[in-house]
């Protein structure tokens, strides 16, 4: 039954193409968006990949491939990206990776009013959404702003098939994480509600098939389903405790993206859980039974994700650290919580205890 609240259902804006084999349709599409010059942006890792997309490009359209992308989007990379894009005299981004190069082409977009298409490889969502975040003299700073999000979003399976295992599993809780948070929204909605629910469980069915067989290409489609999903919801509404501690370790302590979303979130779920279970309860529904924060952690456990803190460089003493900085600026959650509430949270992430609730 419908929630008996008034809300505002903000869209989904962006253009999908969805499928397999759908990179093919690159240059249709920029064609779509009346763009014939493009720089595309990858992570050293991936520039071979970025490469190969110049050459279906072709024709009479150029693309040329800037591959510094990086973790957090650092501004010293975003000018010399900026450069790339006039010295080029490219009219338009197109982003081909994870949440790096994704952030890179936004930061460029933000700053000239390129049109961007993303082609996401991971599932952390950033594709679907206004939001960018960037660091600067070990500062990160997030912002929201219409002209941040894609025109065109491409997502061809193909290009998630060779996601290493461990990195497959924590990027599905990384999305799983948004999902989760969209549920309890301040501003959540019937709508984007109902596509957290299915991003859940299209996870819940992808991850077990992937980890049994990495090409099992069902599987994986049924991932990147979850990821759009999941992005749609992270995009349209906004995000609570969970994504604060994240950025809070991210930024001050530079600890890995997807990994940290991993360990924290059945923490977080749990914590949020005490308040609003009946909220998330399609947690619950999608992962086996058990109240929703111990059905992340049994999860986790049983596919090898990340579960401790201390295994991603923290020590306990940053955990104090960490807990001061989360609660500095005020910001809406669903359980009112303080400085030891939070540090309490942490320690049983940091040690990777099941969670109460
Ligand atoms: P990432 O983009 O840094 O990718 C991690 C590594 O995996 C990179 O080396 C990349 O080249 C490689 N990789 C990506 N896809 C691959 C594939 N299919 N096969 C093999 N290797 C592959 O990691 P991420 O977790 O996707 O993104 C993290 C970044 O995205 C962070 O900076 C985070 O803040 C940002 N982010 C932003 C938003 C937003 O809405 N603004 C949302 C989510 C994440």
């Amino acid at each position: 039954m419908i929630e008996s609240r008034s809300f505002v259902f903000p869209g989904i804006r962006s253009r999908v193409v969805f499928g397999s084999g759908t990179l093919a349709q690159v240059a249709s599409e920029m064609e779509r968006l009346g763009r014939r010059n493009a720089l595309v942006l990858t992570t050293p890792q991936q520039h071979a990949q970025g490469e190969a997309l110049t050459a279906r490009i072709g024709g009479a359209a150029k693309a040329t491939v800037f591959p510094g992308a990086t973790m957090h989007t650092p501004v010293d990379v975003t000018r010399r990206a900026v450069d790339a894009f006039n010295d080029s005299g490219a009219d338009c981004v197109i982003a081909l990776g994870g949440g790096s190069s994704i952030g890179l082409g936004k930061a460029i977009a933000v700053r000239t009013g390129a049109d961007q298409i993303a082609i996401p490889t991971t599932y952390a969502g950033s594709e679907m959404t206004d939001i960018l975040g960037e660091t600067e003299n070990g500062e990160k700073i997030t912002r929201r702003d219409p002209a941040i999000l894609p025109e065109t979003v491409i997502y061809d399976v193909d290009l998630s098939m060779t996601l290493p295992k461990g990195m497959t599993i924590s990027s599905g809780m990384n999305s799983i994480a948004h999902a989760a948070e969209a549920l309890y929204a301040s501003d959540r909605n019937p709508i984007l509600s109902m596509m957290a629910a299915e991003a859940i469980k299209s996870f819940a069915a992808a991850l077990p098939a992937i980890v049994a067989n990495p090409a099992d290409q069902q599987g994986r489609a049924a991932a990147l389903y979850g990821a759009w999903l999941s992005g749609a919801t992270l995009g349209g509404t906004s995000m609570a405790l969970h994504h604060k501690l994240c950025h809070t370790l991210g930024g001050s302590f530079d600890t890995p993206h997807a990994e940290t979303h991993a360990i924290l979130l059945p923490h977080t779920v749990g914590f949020n859980a005490e308040a609003v279970g009946d909220l998330l309860q399609p947690i619950s529904d999608a992962l086996g039974g058990a109240t929703p924060g111990k059905a992340l952690h049994r999860f986790a456990v049983r596919f090898d994700a990340p579960t401790k803190l201390q295994d991603i460089g923290l020590s306990e003493a940053d955990l104090d650290q960490a807990a001061a900085i989360a609660v500095k600026s005020p910001y809406f959650n669903p359980r009112p919580f303080d400085q030891a509430a939070i540090r309490a949270l942490l320690q049983d992430a940091w040690m990777g205890r099941e969670p109460p609730v």
